[in-house]
């Protein structure tokens, strides 16, 4: 039998975040972890983008960031004002690199890689069943970031957001390093909502993603051929190399996650912690490690810990409602939001972070009918 107080299932941003705070505290010193995952993380498989107003936990490997941020939607060019938020960036291998060699140096945590078919729990035992290895261990804290599609039959609106990303370079310098694009809606719409962002990391070098919220993903070729026309219309650029590439897919859904099921904990997007609107999980994923050690450190039960509220997942549902049926895309509803209000209250507002009052206000702006509308469906039992 194997003795772990804590077993911690995918090594990805959920599992790593929650994993470095818990080294960051003396309080698991003497606690014994296990990390499994079927991959070894040495892929620059993604790049985490999301707004901050003060220094966070990861900022030693942020790679960029931006005080000047963009929005082309139906109107022209907006400026945003984002003040007292940086757009940050912080690339996949830096995040798992640092964190690999922080477990390096702990005794006290063992990884295992392997494919995880199931996990059984008896009374004295937990079996943890990898595609090619059975791992007995007695009663331990698991936390679960492995994410499984719901049954589509639950009658859930699932969009998806995917994106393809070329990070592209120019033999001389090109780009407005500080001025980066956050949404770009000037791309056409016949897909469903659609836009780029462009993230310039150097004068020669800029991340260029072509975005979707629509049902499916589109063939592989298509998103190419988007990124090319995007950076030959807009950008008026012909010659480029593609250094890298990032290909992506994030649920969008009003699905209701459970934090604790089945004797787990999850963690992650498996956990509910993507923003169903916007498919930002980077800063949620963050919000939920903390709690969860700050939980343990001070020996409360992990369920009080404050799952996402529900008018916030009334909101977004009313949003992924109107963006399913149709009846307003995300071109409208985006431009009509940062056209009315600040950007530094619309970011506060997408974390979850703004009043009923300040809900309110920012709403209003929004196009009524439509909403209303949307609401009430979101309503009906
Ligand atoms: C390309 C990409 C770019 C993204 N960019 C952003 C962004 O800019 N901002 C933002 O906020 N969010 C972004 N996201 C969304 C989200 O932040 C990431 O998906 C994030 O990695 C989610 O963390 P997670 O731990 O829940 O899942 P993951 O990071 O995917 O970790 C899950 C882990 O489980 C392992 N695993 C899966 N199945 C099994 C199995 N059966 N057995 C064993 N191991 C298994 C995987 O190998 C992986 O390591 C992006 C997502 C993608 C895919």
């Amino acid at each position: 039998m194997l003795k772990y107080d804590f077993i911690i299932l995918g090594s990805g941003a959920a599992g790593l975040s929650l994993l470095m705070r818990m080294i960051a505290s003396s309080h698991f010193n003497n606690k014994k972890i296990l990390l499994i995952d079927r991959d070894i993380k040495n892929k620059n498989d993604r790049t985490w983008c999301f707004w901050e107003n003060k220094d966070g936990f990861f900022d030693h490997i942020v790679y960029k960031k931006w005080s000047q941020l963009s929005f082309y939607g139906e109107s022209p060019n907006a400026a945003l004002d984002i003040h007292p938020y940086q757009y940050k960036m912080i690339r996949g291998i830096d995040f798992y690199n640092y964190c690999f060699e922080r477990i390096k140096q702990c005794p006290n945590i063992d990884i295992k890689y392997g494919e995880l078919k199931s996990v059984v729990h008896e009374t004295e035992k937990i079996t943890i069943c990898l595609e090619e290895e059975e791992l007995h261990c007695t009663p331990a804290i698991i936390f679960n970031s492995i994410y499984k599609p719901s049954d589509p039959s639950k009658k859930k609106i699932q969009l998806l957001q995917h994106f393809k990303g070329w990070l592209i370079e120019t033999d001389s310098p090109y780009f407005v390093e500080e001025q980066a694009t956050l949404m770009d809606f000037r791309v056409h719409q016949r897909y469903g909502t659609s836009f780029v962002y462009v993230l310039p990391v150097s004068d020669k070098r800029a991340l260029v993603e072509y975005t979707l919220f629509t049902p499916q993903t589109l063939e592989p070729r298509q998103y190419d051929t988007e990124l090319k026309d995007y950076i030959g219309r807009f950008l008026k650029l012909d010659k480029f190399t593609i250094a890298e590439q990032e290909f992506g897919i994030i649920p969008m859904t009003n699905e209701r996650f459970h934090f604790y099921q089945s004797g787990m904990y999850y963690i992650g997007i498996a956990g509910g912690q993507t923003k169903a609107s916007t498919g930002y999980t980077f800063q949620f994923i963050q919000k939920q490690s903390q709690h969860i050690v700050d939980s343990l450190v001070q020996n409360q039960s992990l369920s009080l810990i404050p799952t996402s509220s529900r008018r916030f997942h009334f909101y977004d549902s009313v949003l992924l409602q109107l963006l399913a049926t149709k009846k307003l895309g995300g071109k409208e509803i985006f431009s009509r939001l940062f056209q009315r209000n600040k950007a530094s209250r619309i970011f506060k507002f997408l974390d979850n972070e703004t009043s009923l009052k300040e809900e309110l206000s920012l709403i209003s702006t929004l196009q009524t009918f439509p909403f209303l509308k949307a609401s009430l469906q979101v309503l009906k039992p």
